[in-house]
């Protein structure tokens, strides 16, 4: 379960380049090697939850 990975669509409109990216880099940002917009990876994916997480990252 530990290599897991996570597929995310780039938000970029003009992008929207699927990429993968491990699990462990849930909650934090990358960058989109396509057109390197940085993209938040969520810390939970499979389920949509109505509130955002209130925790911000400085
Ligand atoms: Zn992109």
């Amino acid at each position: 379960m530990s290599d897991e990975s996570v597929r995310i669509m780039c938000p970029n409109l003009t992008c929207r380049k699927v990429l993968a990216v491990p699990a462990s880099a849930r909650g934090k940002t990358v960058r989109c090697r396509n057109c390197a917009t940085t993209i938040r990876i969520p810390a939970t994916l499979g389920q949509a939850e109505p509130t955002p997480p209130a925790k911000k990252s400085a």
